[in-house]
């Protein structure tokens, strides 16, 4: 199989090249790297299946014949697409239909990764898929959630209109070797900051949750649900839920740091509760993640204390 993926510099695009490499496929990789970054590709330097293009899938363009499209380009943590907020609209928008124009093209599938926050603040927990959500439409974390909505309601039309065979995942909070270091996200500021032995800044009183996925079982999620014909939404994520604080004192028995924890203002709409209902993904394709957080935080260690590491070899 011939792959596209967009935003494959971004921390899922990379793992989920490696994972449809190692399994055999050819993987054409675009990326404007707004946001990603080519250190997350450097190991495919000399891989012959991998093709990379510098491309923003917000202008049309045109990979050649491919079998599949995994449309994963956006802004994803709350500091960068606050940072890029026109940019996270139109590649939500024009830039997903783009893609889902290649698709049509060449008859491709057509997987699209969405988002928890689709949900909003959600008034229904855990999260189910036929959950309409809980979301500010002019709020500063809109122009992330309405851009994934927006998203979903296109690939859903050229469904219906075009026949486009789609596929639609909701991702929840997830976290790996890979994730940007200075992204803003919790795991990435709690794991550097307990690495520098900085304070470990939550926000509010950290009892705001929040359901956290490794990468790895992200991934399968994501391969399991590309294997099936599902075109609802499907939910990929842990359901196992943690307060923030819990989270940070995680981090700091995983890391062994002497941090302390220090509370600072929540950000405006910052949603309370986070569980995916995980059902829907366990009947279609027997999919349950299997790596815990503190299991999952001892697997980034190594690529965290790297990135802490040469931030203080720099200063
Ligand atoms: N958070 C925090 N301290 C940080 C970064 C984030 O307490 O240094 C909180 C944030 O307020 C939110 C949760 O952690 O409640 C998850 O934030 P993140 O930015 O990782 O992703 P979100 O799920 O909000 O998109």
């Amino acid at each position: 199989m011939n792959a596209l993926i967009t935003g494959v510099a971004g921390f899922l695009g990379s793992h989920l090249a490696d994972a449809l490499l190692a399994v055999g496929h050819s993987v054409i990789g675009v990326d404007n790297l707004c946001t990603g970054s080519m250190e997350n590709l450097k190991h495919l330097a000399h891989e012959p299946r991998f093709e990379f293009r510098q491309q923003d899938i917000c202008e049309p363009f045109d990979p050649g014949r491919v079998d599949y499209v995994f449309n994963f380009a956006s802004p994803a943590s709350p500091v960068d697409y606050s940072r890029l907020g026109i940019e996270t609209l139109l590649v939500g928008s024009a830039g997903t239909r783009n893609s889902l124009e290649i698709a049509k093209r060449h008859g491709a599938r057509f997987l699209h990764a969405s988002t928890s926050e689709c949900y909003g603040d959600p008034l229904v927990h855990p999260q189910t898929e036929d959950y309409w959500g809980n979301v500010n439409p002019i709020g500063p974390r809109s122009v992330y959630d309405e851009a994934k909505r927006f998203s979903e309601a296109t690939v859903m039309a050229y469904h219906r209109y075009h026949g486009v065979d789609t596929r639609l995942v909701r991702i929840f909070n997830t976290y790996g070797p890979r994730l940007q270091k200075n992204d803003g996200r919790v795991i990435s500021n709690f794991m550097m900051q307990a690495l520098k032995g900085e304070d470990l800044t939550v926000y509010g009183d950290g009892g705001q949750t929040r359901s956290f996925c490794y990468v790895s079982d992200e991934i399968e999620g994501i391969l399991g649900l590309a294997r099936c014909d599902e075109h609802l939404p499907v939910n990929i994520g842990n359901p196992v839920e943690w307060t923030i604080l819990d989270c940070a004192k995680a981090v700091l028995r995983v890391t062994g740091s002497k941090s302390k924890i220090a509370y600072s203002l929540l950000p405006m709409d910052d949603p309370m509760q986070r569980r995916p209902d995980i059902t829907k993904a366990r009947q279609l394709f027997g999919w349950k993640p299997k790596i815990d957080l503190e299991t999952g935080l001892k697997l980034s260690l190594d690529y965290f204390r790297a990135c802490a590491e040469s931030e203080q070899a720099t200063q």
